[in-house]
């Protein structure tokens, strides 16, 4: 196969040979660089690119060229080319074109001219991007295929611990593909035990659970130390945060994750409000950035294995996973977030999984491509998975308890959703019932005022009514207030008295639970601010009371 292309389009010949040169010195063993001088021409590379069936990962190209912008070149070039990462090179001037296009072709980045020195100024932003392009760009196809239906939960499962972990694969859907059913005949009584996974190396996995997929992918499950300094529990950006920072400072760290690093931020399909990236970043980049970045501090992130219980034995702390194995440390970071709230309504839980899917579920998207899909819920992640959705299904119908929208969402996407023109909200109706034969069909909602039932057409409902922070692992270990959240600092205190069974000479640190040396942060925590970046905060902070907290044992 050949390599992918890095296009660059300048119409000032200098210039644009500076970037040729630039990016040749670089990036020329992974990729081969393409100049055009205008936006026309670079189109019709672009076109033949595709007709050869070359791979684009990435277009750089001058803003101000003549006849047609570098905007007006890449609004055309991305139809032919989605996932090519897109770079503007603009002047100071024109900052305000590079924020216009951030909006309207999701521009990655602008870098400013000049860009020397290149090592300081280009080759780092760009070699990130790259690495995003080849991690969502890669073909899939030399690697794992998963044979299932589409209707089946079991199957849903493994897409879902794949695509969550970054796992590429290839889909291969029995009930609408002759040659599916054949390969699955071929493997005989099979077909009643899907999924059924395919491994490169010829080995198959019936119906597997995550810690036998994780097992042979290769990815670690078990601790490879006997003690640590700081267990973590819960791979979200508050856990990976405190990974990154308890690793670099030399603690010895351990993250365990149930399912994949990234936690509720990696299913987002884009975070707009995380500080530092202008054009917004899918929860699934940070989530790989970030566990990238704990293991080269030497952070140990352990996955498919769930912390069941958390143990104080002076002045060890203890988390037992669901193996059966125990990891032991001095303290313990829990950090476990939050899960989605069940949506009760008549005959739903028969079909989850089956066109019914709690949270965003994007791995689905190209399932229900060009089909009518129902969002339930009316605050920011429902927004966002509205959004996401419009861009595959035919039409999006979001639900919503409450009579506006704007109640619980954020300006810029009720303004999004209010101009997407395959995206209705209907107010004021409730999910009362699912029905379908085999899988989701229809969904009958109520009118929260009148109380009319009514029913809706439907392929798919994807559903976002809220979470519960998921502490029940710690019930007995250490405070929390009524709604399950984990006290930490002042508020362990009562009247000014230290909680009961604390031995420290001291109140709590902030971020201490009731107990010495457990400590927590994120949405799980009383108080937290249920962001990526408050959780991505109390994560690192925590790290610095811990340092404090391991100078008493
Ligand atoms: C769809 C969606 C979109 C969002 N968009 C935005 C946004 O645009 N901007 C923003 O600022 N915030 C956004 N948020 C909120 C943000 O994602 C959360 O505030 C943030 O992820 C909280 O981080 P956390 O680490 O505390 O918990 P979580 O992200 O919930 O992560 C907790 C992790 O712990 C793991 N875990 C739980 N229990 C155990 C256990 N016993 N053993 C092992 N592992 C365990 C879970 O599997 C999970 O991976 C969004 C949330 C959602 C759901």
């Amino acid at each position: 196969m050949s390599k992918p292309v890095i296009l660059t389009v300048d119409d000032d010949p200098e210039v644009l040979n500076a970037v040729e040169r630039d990016l040749r010195n670089h990036f020329r063993t992974d990729y081969r660089v393409v100049k055009s001088s205008s936006g026309a021409q670079a189109l019709e590379a672009v076109r033949q690119l595709q007709e050869r069936g070359a791979q684009v990962a990435l277009f750089l190209v001058d803003e101000r060229m003549p006849q047609m912008t570098g905007t007006q070149f890449l609004v055309e070039a991305i139809k032919l080319y989605p996932d090519a990462r897109r770079v503007l090179l603009t002047a100071y001037a024109d900052t305000e074109t590079a924020i216009t296009a951030i909006n309207r072709i999701g521009l990655d980045h602008y870098l400013l001219k000049p860009w020397e020195p290149p090592s300081e100024r280009l080759y780092p932003v760009l070699d990130d991007l790259l690495s995003d392009w080849f991690a969502r760009a890669r073909p899939a196809f030399d690697g794992i295929r998963v044979a299932g239906s589409a209707l089946s939960p079991a199957s849903y499962a493994v897409k879902d611990f794949l695509a969550s972990n970054q796992v590429p694969y290839q889909w291969l859907d029995m009930e609408n593909d002759a040659t599916v059913r054949e390969l699955l005949g071929g493997a005989s009584g099979f077909a009643t035990h899907l999924p059924i996974v395919f491994f490169p190396d010829g080995a198959t996995l019936v119906q597997p659970t995550a810690r036998e997929l994780a097992e042979k992918l290769g990815m670690q499950t078990r601790a490879q130390k006997p003690f640590y300094d700081l267990i973590v529990v819960g791979g979200g950006p508050a856990g990976l945060a405190a990974a990154v920072y308890g690793a670099s400072e030399g603690l010895r760290t351990i993250l365990v994750e149930r399912s994949a690093p990234g936690g509720q931020a990696g299913t987002s399909s884009r975070i707009e409000n995380y500080l530092g990236f202008p054009g917004g970043v899918s929860g699934a980049d940070l989530a790989r950035r970030a566990a990238t970045q704990a293991r080269r501090f030497g952070a140990e992130l352990i996955t498919a294995q769930e912390a069941v219980a958390l143990k104080r034995e002076d002045p060890y702390r203890r988390v037992t996973l669901t193996d059966g194995s125990e990891l032991s440390s001095y303290a313990i970071l829990i950090a476990p977030g939050m899960e989605v709230r069940r949506l009760e309504a008549e005959g739903l839980d028969a079909f989850v999984g089956a066109g019914v899917f709690y949270g965003a579920a994007l791995a689905e998207a190209a399932t229900y491509r060009g089909q009518d899909v129902v969002i339930v819920g009316g605050a920011n992640s429902a927004g966002q998975g509205a959004m996401f959705f419009s861009r595959h299904a035919r039409k999006v119908t979001m639900l919503v308890r409450g009579s506006h929208l704007s109640d619980g969402m954020s300006h810029y996407l009720v303004d999004r959703i209010a101009e997407a023109p395959n995206v209705t909200v209907q107010t004021n109706t409730a999910v009362a019932g699912a029905r379908g034969n085999g899988r989701l069909e229809t969904v009958v909602v109520t009118d929260t005022v009148t109380g009319e039932r009514r029913e809706l057409a439907a392929s798919a409902m994807f559903i976002f009514i809220g979470t519960a922070p998921r502490t029940a692992l710690c019930a007995d270990l250490v405070l929390r207030d009524d709604q399950g959240f984990i006290l930490t600092g002042r508020d362990v205190m009562a009247d000014g008295q230290r909680p009961s069974g604390w031995t420290a000479n001291r109140d709590p640190f902030p971020f201490e639970t009731s107990v010495p040396g457990i400590f927590c942060a994120g949405d799980a925590r009383a108080g937290s601010g249920k962001r990526v970046a408050s959780a991505v905060g109390e994560g690192s902070a925590t790290v610095s009371m811990i340092h404090q907290y391991l100078q008493t044992v």
